[in-house]
């Protein structure tokens, strides 16, 4: 009979049954399995996996196992300090794009409110949503882990939160995007990017009051719709503000 031990950290016991968690496990495997297949049959999705070491050498997911090894599986987590080991992945994604799953469409919104290029789709198919992932290069930001293990996904994310507020500032932690965020420059509700629109173009698709008040337009090149500084704006920029550096902070700890 051959068996590995395993050892999964931090947030990837999240993905355990309770007895597996924050200790060695040990499992029986069939000669020749891939790493990918023992880590995903325990319920971890391998696009949350960032480094393997197998008898403490870095290792990919196709690695096949013997019996036994010893094998450290860590997430994919900015703060840890990873950078002398070989990572799984060649280059994390330089301007990070996303395509969220039909449940996290308030997160869409947020995320276009800081400005990353964010699709969401109420009616596609799983099957098309990887499709978009991968061709588009956009991390996937999902609930579901089983959409994570499809081979195809190289980038995905899972949120853990399930409060909006919360899944955003959850994927902006860990993902590291504070330095890339740009509030009010992309269209919440197409995506589309904003644009400075002249106020006598479009002062008569706006109520009176609106045209009184403000001075300063912005337009939607996709959808038309027109944007100005109201009484959400300054709420909203507090908001973004304390996000920024509220992680700024965690990030100096
Ligand atoms: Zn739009």
């Amino acid at each position: 009979m051959l068996t590995v031990t395993l050892r999964f950290y931090e947030e990837l016991n999240d993905f355990l049954p309770g007895p597996l968690r924050k200790r060695d496990i040990k499992r029986e495997i069939q000669s020749g399995e891939s790493l990918k297949h023992l880590i995903e049959a325990l319920g971890v999705p391998h696009t949350e996996v960032e480094v393997v070491l197998v008898n403490g050498i870095s290792v990919d997911l196709d690695q096949q196992l013997q019996g036994g090894e010893r094998i450290s599986v860590y997430p994919m987590f900015e703060s840890l300090d990873v950078t002398p080991l070989l990572r799984l992945r060649e280059q994390p994604l330089r301007t990070p794009k996303f395509v969220t799953d039909a449940h996290l469409g308030k997160l869409a919104r947020y995320l276009r409110l800081l400005g990353f290029d964010t699709l969401f789709f109420n009616d596609i198919g799983d099957q098309r949503l990887v499709e978009t992932s991968v061709s588009e290069r956009r991390i996937l930001l999902t609930r579901d882990r089983a959409l994570l293990m499809r081979r195809t996904i190289t980038h995905g994310c899972y949120v853990h939160a399930i409060e909006p507020w919360l899944q955003l500032t959850e994927v902006v932690a860990r993902l590291d995007l504070v330095d890339q965020v740009r509030p009010f420059s992309r269209c919440m509700v197409c995506n589309g990017a904003i644009v400075a629109a002249q106020k006598d173009l479009i002062e008569q698709q706006l109520p009176g009051q609106v045209i009184r008040q403000h001075d300063q337009f912005w337009r939607c090149q996709d959808c038309q719709k027109i944007y100005w500084q109201g009484s959400h704006y300054s709420k909203l920029l507090k908001t973004i503000a304390g996000l920024v550096v509220g992680n700024r902070q965690a990030g100096d700890v």
